[in-house]
């Protein structure tokens, strides 16, 4: 068996091709399962959300694709959904009405600027330290422990199935010259977050896009993050945030190696309407139908 993805782009949002072209590489891939998880809309102007006239249009075309390819394919219809406190969630009215099989949970935006607009996260490092400067005077310990305690939140008020990039902040940081890792402060605000995730019981994805767009060197999130998550016995699932086709399953094996020298040798995935453990292996997943 080949490799799962659940968190996967398409047109809709700032994805490239069709969700058709997805399942196809899925297949060529001897992956057994597919999950689409578009960028949800957002009630502010953006590039790579999806508009709200058009999610309708991304169920209906992913639910098309489910029965099109259903003799060699699983497919299920889900969005990654942005956390933003009284604005945008996994159990908002909004993605709940549209009845999915699941959903990512992100945080890709911190507070607001004192114009309005929110602050992003992972786009251009230039907006980064303009919202750093703005909103939290250049703190960046205070910006980190704001971030991490909006995925509290999320994962508390609000909880997604999967919970997508965990430390994905850390884009920002990739030359080590914003903040350390290594900090008290930083382990702290991770450890608090990690203890509410195992508390709640959800998936923590592995996520390597980072690696494969060349702006990290590791996975989100960072190995002794992983190493920790491990310990605390939070399933995990291995996704590409793809935005092409050939990106489903980019930096999959190195990664899945990591896992497994990390002691992670079981990813949990949604298989035959069911979440369910699977053994991981450098080459794909196997699973045994109980
Ligand atoms: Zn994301
Ligand atoms: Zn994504």
């Amino acid at each position: 068996m080949g490799f799962t993805n659940f968190h996967g782009h398409t047109h809709y949002c700032d994805g490239k091709g069709r969700a058709e072209e997805y399942a196809e590489a899925a297949i060529t891939q001897k992956m057994p399962v597919y999950g689409f998880s578009s960028h949800a809309p957002l009630p502010y102007e953006l590039p790579w959300t999806m508009p709200e006239s058009e999610t309708e249009k991304y169920v209906s075309e992913v639910r098309k694709v489910k029965e099109q390819y259903a003799a060699q394919l699983q497919v299920y219809t889900g969005l990654e959904v942005d956390f933003i406190p009284d604005v945008a969630g996994p159990g908002h009215e909004r993605i709940r009405k549209l009845d999915l099989d699941y959903t990512v949970g992100s945080v890709h935006f911190v507070d607001f600027f004192p114009k309005g607009h929110p602050w992003e996260i992972d786009g251009k490092h230039e907006l980064f330290l303009e919202g750093l400067q703005q909103i939290f005077n250049g703190d960046i310990q205070k910006a980190i422990e704001r971030y991490f305690s909006l995925i509290r939140q999320m994962v508390e008020k609000d909880p997604p199935d999967i919970v997508g990039h965990l430390d994905k902040i850390r884009i920002q940081n990739e030359e080590g010259n914003l903040f350390s890792e290594e900090a008290l402060w930083y382990r702290d605000a991770v450890e608090e977050t990690l203890q509410v995730i195992q508390k709640k019981g959800l998936i923590t994805e592995v996520n390597t896009r980072g690696i494969y767009k060349k702006k990290t060197t590791a996975p989100y999130p960072s190995p002794w993050i992983l190493e920790r998550m491990q310990a605390l016995d939070i399933p995990i699932m291995l996704n590409s945030d793809a935005h092409h086709p050939r990106e489903i399953t980019a930096c999959f094996e190195d990664t899945a190696k990591l896992l497994l020298d990390i002691g992670y040798d079981h990813c949990r995935i949604l298989l035959d309407g069911k979440w369910q453990d699977a053994t991981l292996t450098i080459k794909g997943i196997h699973y045994v139908p109980s």
